[in-house]
């Protein structure tokens, strides 16, 4: 079955009792017992939910993995990854990564002692050279988050493999339905599901999943341990969501297309990065893992000043924090996704007062258009 019609008809199946064409949302903590020693298949709901269950099933086979597991946002998602590791191990990760994944592991897990070590992964050479005894995992994002930078997710996955290292790969700004790194040899792949899949600006969520039923039922441990999955109700709409997918990315990356190309060739406009566009750093490499270049755009103004003054002047497309819904939201990572980083860290990955993020919706491309020109006209 294409993705496209698994993604139409997710939760379709899941009510063999009454034919419910929309999945039943089972809205309860726990499940009634036949009898001593019995159990419906559901015991509690921390533990499995009929509704989490088909969720995962329909994110699971997205990404060609054994299993998926849902969390209450794309953070629990990767503390449930972060747990796999323990104290006196390394995790490499890409250096332009999201802030929140850089105070995760500094700040939660850093005093545990888990050691978190950046490397630019778009360089295997780095990657290669900054294996030592004590790093298990390496966590790839590609593109990344701001600087689309792209990595070799087959290259890092052999790598992985040769030194014994669980290969983790976010997935979010693509989605499986333009890139499925456990085809390409990751481990795991981890989605903050409040994006793409659910698509609407609406629900957080999260989402691991394993490539091997082994490593999968370790992570499943921990989620029914450490508890923060996903609730029904949550669950139904990240299925609601995904129905979309397919026609929301198609056209929000169409967007993405002639927007960036407009962006690069407008003179207030000093950088666009973009792996749809020609040049961009690592474009065969996205083109030989990837089925298209998605739709998040970075791009950056002549001066910080001139990057407020931007998001001042818009009016059709929203200054707010998220990435992937079917609204366009223009980010400043500067103050909002990556103020968490040091600064060496956003100096070193361009994360700077000029550069804007831009996740491009499904609105009309004239308008999206037309506010940026209204927007950077002066600056
Ligand atoms: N990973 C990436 C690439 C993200 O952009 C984000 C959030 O912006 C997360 C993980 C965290 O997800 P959530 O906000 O759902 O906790």
């Amino acid at each position: 079955m294409k993705d496209e019609t698994r993604v139409a008809q997710a939760g379709l199946h899941s009510d063999d009792q009454y034919g419910s064409v929309s999945a039943p949302i089972y809205q309860t903590a726990t499940f009634r017992h036949p009898g001593t020693g019995q159990s419906t298949g559901f015991d509690y709901t921390r533990t499995d939910n009929p509704t989490r269950r088909q969720l995962e099933r329909e994110v699971a086979a997205l990404e060609h993995g054994a299993d998926a597991t849902a969390y209450g946002s794309g953070m629990a998602a990767l503390t449930s990854v972060m747990l796999l590791f323990k104290s006196g191990d390394t995790l490499l990760l890409s250096e332009d990564l999201y802030g929140g994944t850089w105070r995760l592991v500094e700040q939660v897990f850093g005093p545990l002692g888990l050691k978190g070590k950046y490397v630019d992964t778009a360089d295997l050479a780095a990657v290669e050279a900054a294996v030592d005894p004590s790093v298990k995992g390496l966590l790839v994002e590609t593109p990344s988050n701001p600087g689309m930078r792209i990595s070799d997710l087959r290259a890092l996955s052999a790598l992985a493999r040769r030194h014994g290292l669980v290969c983790i790969a976010d997935n979010t700004f693509l989605s499986p339905l333009r890139q499925k790194p456990l085809d390409l040899g990751a481990d795991l792949v981890v989605h903050s599901g409040t994006k793409y899949l659910a698509g609407h600006n609406d629900t957080l969520c999260g989402l691991v999943v394993a490539r091997e039923p082994e490593l999968a039922a370790r992570v499943r441990t921990l989620q029914n341990s450490f508890g923060g999955t996903l609730g029904p109700l949550e669950c139904w709409l990240v299925l609601r969501g995904l129905k979309t997918l397919a026609v929301r990315l198609d056209r929000q990356e169409d967007n993405a297309q002639r927007l960036a190309a407009w962006l690069a060739a407008h003179p207030a406009v000093k950088a666009v990065h973009y792996p749809g566009l020609p040049g961009h750093p690592g474009k065969a490499v996205h083109n030989s893992q990837a089925t298209g270049p998605g739709a998040m755009i970075s791009f950056r103004t002549h001066s910080g000043p001139a990057a407020l003054k931007l998001i001042d002047g818009l009016k059709v497309i929203s200054y707010a924090e998220s990435l992937g819904g079917v609204e366009s939201l223009i980010t400043y990572p500067l103050t909002q996704t990556h103020a968490a980083l040091p600064e060496a860290l956003r100096l070193s990955t361009g994360v700077t007062g000029d550069l804007l993020r831009f996740s491009v919706g499904i609105e009309a491309f004239e308008d999206l258009r037309d506010d940026l020109e209204q927007a950077l006209r002066g600056l």
